[in-house]
């Protein structure tokens, strides 16, 4: 039988993942601030809970899709005794692996099983149902999360225990980061010589420079001049600072990760929680004095 899917976090990319797995399954949804959960509910004609509790006494899969695992364990542990055996919690945050294996354990003790599910691929991944699901977790929680987030997904990979999605999803990341920072610092360089943004991204795209960053980023949202916020540069700080977690955890001296975490550390003080992660290259345009055009 098809589970009732309930969504918790109707974020940037929540919403557009929700409402693929409205589409799909029987489903509820709870948002934080209720107008929002409350429009959704409308646009779509998917049921809204009252609070989180009553989400978890109705579904038989919950998804969250929270900043932090730190939101996560808040709502997780708020529900308290409202969740039965054989539940299953996908968390497709982007969360840290500490955070995960904390809250699978605590869930364990009812019964709950557990999958860590983070996500890349954008908000227009998430409405087209073409992100890449990377899972952490054992079965059976792996088969019947598989089954959940193939509303949205064009990829799922089963990439270890708990908490490894999370790790692998920081350590994607903070590789998105350095070639943020990298092709920013470049292209300014090259502009200041005299070179356009565009003839030397014809170049990169089609040498073993380039990156999803040469390729995507920077020709749809720097040279545009269009700068769109759909991934907060906050949460992608986040990201980095879980990866150097990662990294320390296993004993791997972080250089170039390190590097970028100071850099968009300084942009999120000087471009607030609401910027989008592609403006760190505001910020060295700035330091630089260009503009890359
Ligand atoms: P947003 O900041 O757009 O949305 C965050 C969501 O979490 C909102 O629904 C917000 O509710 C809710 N929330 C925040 N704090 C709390 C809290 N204390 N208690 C309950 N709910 C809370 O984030 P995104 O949707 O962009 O990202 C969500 C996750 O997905 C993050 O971990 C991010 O790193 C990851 N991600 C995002 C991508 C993107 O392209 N945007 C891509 C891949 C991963 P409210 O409406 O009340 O503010």
């Amino acid at each position: 039988m098809a589970p009732r899917v309930g969504f918790i976090g109707l974020g940037a990319i929540g919403r557009p993942m929700a409402a693929r797995v409205a589409a799909r399954f029987e489903s509820m949804v709870w948002n934080r601030t209720a107008s929002r959960a409350e429009s959704f509910g409308r646009e779509t004609g998917t049921a809204v809970a009252a609070d989180p509790t009553a989400l978890v006494d109705w579904a038989d899969v919950v998804i969250t899709c929270l900043p932090t695992s730190v939101e996560v364990r808040e709502v997780v542990e708020g529900v308290g005794d409202a969740w039965r055996a054989d539940q299953l919690l996908v968390d497709c945050t982007s969360g840290a692996p500490a955070g995960s294996r904390a809250i699978a354990e605590w869930l364990r003790r009812s019964g709950v099983h557990f999958v860590d599910a983070p996500v890349s691929g954008g908000t227009s991944g998430a409405a087209a149902g073409t992100l890449t699901v990377m899972m952490g977790g054992s079965e059976p929680g792996i088969g019947r999360a598989r089954d959940v987030v193939s509303a949205f997904a064009g990829n799922v990979v089963h990439v270890g225990p708990v908490g490894a999605g999370h790790a692998l999803k920081a350590i994607n990341n903070a590789l998105l980061a350095v070639n943020i920072q990298a092709s920013g610092e470049a292209l300014a360089a090259l502009v200041k010589l005299g070179v356009s943004g565009k003839t030397a991204l014809e170049v990169i795209n089609a040498s073993s420079g380039r990156s999803n960053v040469t390729e995507n980023l920077i020709p749809e949202r720097v040279l545009s001049r269009r700068w769109p916020r759909t991934f907060r540069l906050a949460l992608l700080d986040k990201d980095i600072g879980i990866a150097l977690e990662v990294l320390q955890e296993t004993g791997v001296e972080p250089t170039a990760i390190g590097v970028v975490r100071e850099a968009f550390a300084k942009a999120r003080r000087a471009l607030g929680e609401e910027a989008d992660h592609v403006e760190l290259i505001k910020e060295i345009e700035r330091a630089a004095g260009v503009e890359i055009r």
